[in-house]
């Protein structure tokens, strides 16, 4: 359905009281709503990648929301058990960050605890232990960073043409051109630090500075202990933030980033969300040979009885989501919509107490 439809049909059901019906209906409760973050900006990184950053005052007037609505945010480990007891409170919800950026350390977290919500992070966990920025992110940040020039021809970095860094292809282009230099030669993390310290430098950036404001670089092993140890969940997204269709390549893995995980948080995590929600049905069987027991990926939706454990379904929450369109998900209407039912459909489904 096309947004302004959308948005349409949202305010109608809103003002109709649909929202406040379905919220509290027996459906709802029911169902969980895993609601999906990565990031809050720590500069400007919301303009570059609007659907991964949050600006901090966004993420306040989520979170009021949630509050002022009376929604019951539990640890989604909870939330998945009580699920499939069938004893959810009301208005259930479950908050997720991937990856651990570390702007969850410095920003996300405190939110948190002002507001007393739980939460579990998905951590991805190679570039944790390297104090360095996450490479392609960097290299990706930076192009943007200067999308009004022009990168020359820089055999260096592998760069064939000079780039007009205007256009988005174009940038994605000369990342792809990159980090393809950097694979072919088998750089290790510290000498792609440098390839992409190097881009910094025939950009015209100062990446000393970019390394220490933290920009696209993880939380390091000491916050993830810290937090863990306030009680904040730390999760399974792949060691190296990929899912190879080869079976030993996808469980070294889950492998690597449960060691890497175990040894920094003393736990043994078994809740598992795909990274870029890329996930395949031939990844459920090495998922639980594995002994993880609930999987999230990037399908809108609210998790119910007859959800998959594996394939549950969430609702990511961007910079272009609209607060009304927030709370038609919160409230479960966003569901509906999404899944094709009309006003009409709506209202009959709810029109009695269910
Ligand atoms: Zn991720």
């Amino acid at each position: 359905m096309p947004k302004r439809a959308r948005t349409s049909l949202l305010r109608t059901l809103k003002a109709a009281g649909i929202f406040d019906r379905v919220r509290d209906s027996r459906w709802r409760r029911r169902r969980l709503l895993i609601l999906c973050y990565h990031s809050v900006c720590l500069d400007d990184e919301n303009q570059w990648r609007p659907g991964e950053f949050l600006t901090p005052a966004r993420l306040r007037d989520r979170f009021e929301l949630l509050k002022r609505g009376g929604y019951h945010v539990l640890q989604l480990e909870e939330g998945l058990e009580r699920l499939r007891r069938n004893d959810l409170p009301a208005r259930s919800v479950a908050l997720t960050f991937d990856d651990g950026t570390c702007d969850f350390y410095k920003i996300i977290y405190p939110l948190l605890r002002e507001y007393q919500f739980p939460a579990t992070v998905y951590q991805t966990t190679h570039y944790c232990f390297r104090r360095m920025p996450v490479f392609s992110l960097i290299c990706s940040y930076m192009l943007w960073k200067k999308r009004e020039t022009v990168l020359p021809a820089t055999p260096s970095l592998g760069v064939t043409q000079e780039t007009s860094l205007s256009q988005l292809a174009a940038r994605e282009t000369a990342v792809h051109q990159i980090i393809a230099f950097a694979n072919q030669r088998q750089f290790s993390s510290e000498q792609k630090n440098e390839l992409a310290a190097e881009l910094a430098r025939v950009l015209g950036l100062d990446y000393g500075e970019l390394s220490r404001r933290r920009v696209a670089q993880l939380m390091n092993p000491e916050e993830i202990a810290e937090l863990a140890a306030a009680g904040i969940k730390f999760e399974l997204h792949t060691h190296r933030h990929r899912t190879p269709r080869n079976r030993d390549l996808f469980l070294r893995e889950i492998e690597d980033n449960r060691k890497a995980l175990a040894e920094i948080t003393r736990t043994r995590p078994v809740q598992f969300c795909y990274p870029s929600g890329d996930y395949d049905l031939m990844f459920l069987p090495w998922l639980s040979e594995k002994g993880v027991v609930s999987a999230t990926t990037c399908e809108p939706g609210l998790a119910s009885q007859r959800s998959q454990p594996l394939l549950l379904p969430r609702f990511i929450d961007t910079t272009g989501q609209t607060e009304l369109a927030f709370e038609s998900w919160l409230t479960g209407v966003g569901a509906l919509v999404s899944a094709g039912a009309n006003a009409s459909r709506i209202r009959s489904l709810f029109s009695s107490r269910r």
